[in-house]
């Protein structure tokens, strides 16, 4: 094999990232405190069209501390997609409420709202779309379900920076939204999230459980079991740099998605990404769903393509089929989580590149009588 491995995804880091990096290390402000940290909250809301947005250190305690804030407890429910990355349920579960898991739509994968109707209950506190694999959740839906019960819409817009729903960007369609910053997603800070919301009273409450909700009268006195879900001043100023470019890094996604579409053919039982007419997908993930499949075909699927050096990922399990949350499968999540997969996007790919993978992918679809 002389052609080299291509992975299914990596981070940018260019002389913009190191620059800032550096100005931060060497302005002595390591930790909590620092001017990145507020010049990245200002530009990511700004990004985002909210009024405020708060970092965190990661996009699973963004979650955590979006519900916390929202006063979640044990007895209250929050409906989330069955199929979605484990963070989004822990996050619930967290806080001593109970995640119910719902259906998803065939062609955008995120929540079904009819599934969601369904499920509402007097204790139902919150609705919690994720808008997967870049693809924004079907939103007006969602509200005006979330608005006829008087309950929140918390938007897990961990995969989606930039995505749009109906022209309006993510994370300010709810009551509040939150992006991550892990290394494989649209922009990264190593680890790092943040929660955008319009609402001033939820990003006080939210800013204040960030650092152990202290006592603004009295120090180290805390009124409130609060944490420490704050991000670091390396990290912001890594979002900066990145933040700058992030027009660059979707156009890129959505060139690399074109290239796709150019070389694999859609078939009945084989699609890539479906785009809603009302979408801008962010295109995190690329997506390939073979009908055909079951887990055992899609590994053997998989273990040719990293043997052509193409690496590739399985969708993420159904919550239901896990110990932790374990019921009956709604049956669209079931059957995604067991048929879909993605393959390798990240900035530096070319043309040549897809070519190679589409040609692979083709090859050993047709190999195995699916093509
Ligand atoms: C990545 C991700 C998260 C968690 O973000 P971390 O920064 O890794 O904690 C939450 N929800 C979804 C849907 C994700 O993809």
């Amino acid at each position: 094999m002389t052609d080299s491995f291509i992975p299914i995804s990596k981070p940018t880091i260019g002389p913009r990232e190191r620059e800032l990096v550096l100005a931060a290390l060497d302005s002595g402000w390591v930790s909590s405190i620092g001017a990145y940290i507020d010049q990245f909250e200002a530009e990511f809301a700004r990004y985002c069209g909210t009024r405020y947005a708060l970092a965190v250190s990661n996009g699973t305690t963004g979650l955590h501390l979006a519900l916390e804030a929202l006063g979640l407890k044990p007895g209250d429910e929050v409906i989330v997609p069955d199929l979605t990355f484990v963070a989004t349920a822990n996050a619930v579960a967290y806080t001593g409420a109970t995640p119910v898991l719902a259906d998803i739509d065939p062609d955008h994968l995120c929540l079904d709202p009819a599934a969601v109707r369904a499920l509402i209950t007097p204790r139902t506190k919150a609705i919690m779309p994720v808008h997967l694999y870049g693809h924004p959740a079907d939103m007006d839906a969602l509200n005006e379900i979330a608005n006829a019960h008087g309950i929140a819409v918390i938007e897990d817009a961990a995969e989606a920076h930039g995505a749009e729903y109906k022209g309006r960007r993510v994370g300010g369609l709810g009551k509040c939204g939150v992006f991550s910053f892990y290394g494989n997603k649209v922009i990264t800070t190593g680890e790092g999230g943040m929660i955008t919301t319009n609402d001033e009273a939820l990003w006080q409450r939210a800013k204040r459980l960030r650092d152990h909700a202290m006592s603004p009268m009295r120090r180290y006195f805390h009124e409130d079991r609060g944490f420490n879900y704050r991000i670091t001043n390396l990290q912001a100023a890594l979002g900066v740099a990145q933040l700058e470019r992030i027009d660059e890094f979707l156009n890129r996604r959505a060139e690399i998605m074109d290239w796709y579409r150019q070389v694999i053919p859609v078939a009945d039982g084989i699609r890539l990404n479906r785009v809603k007419n009302w979408a801008k997908s962010a295109y995190w993930m690329v997506c390939l769903e073979v009908d055909a499949f079951d887990v055992t075909r899609r590994e053997e699927f998989m273990q040719l393509l990293k043997a052509r050096g193409i690496d590739s990922r399985p969708y993420f399990c159904a919550m239901s089929t896990m110990p932790m949350y374990r019921q009956a499968t709604p049956p669209v999540a079931g059957r995604k989580a067991d048929t879909g997969l993605n393959l390798p996007s990240y900035f530096e790919m070319t043309k040549a590149d897809v070519q190679r993978i589409g040609s692979e992918v083709n090859g050993i679809l047709k190999s195995m009588s699916l093509m």
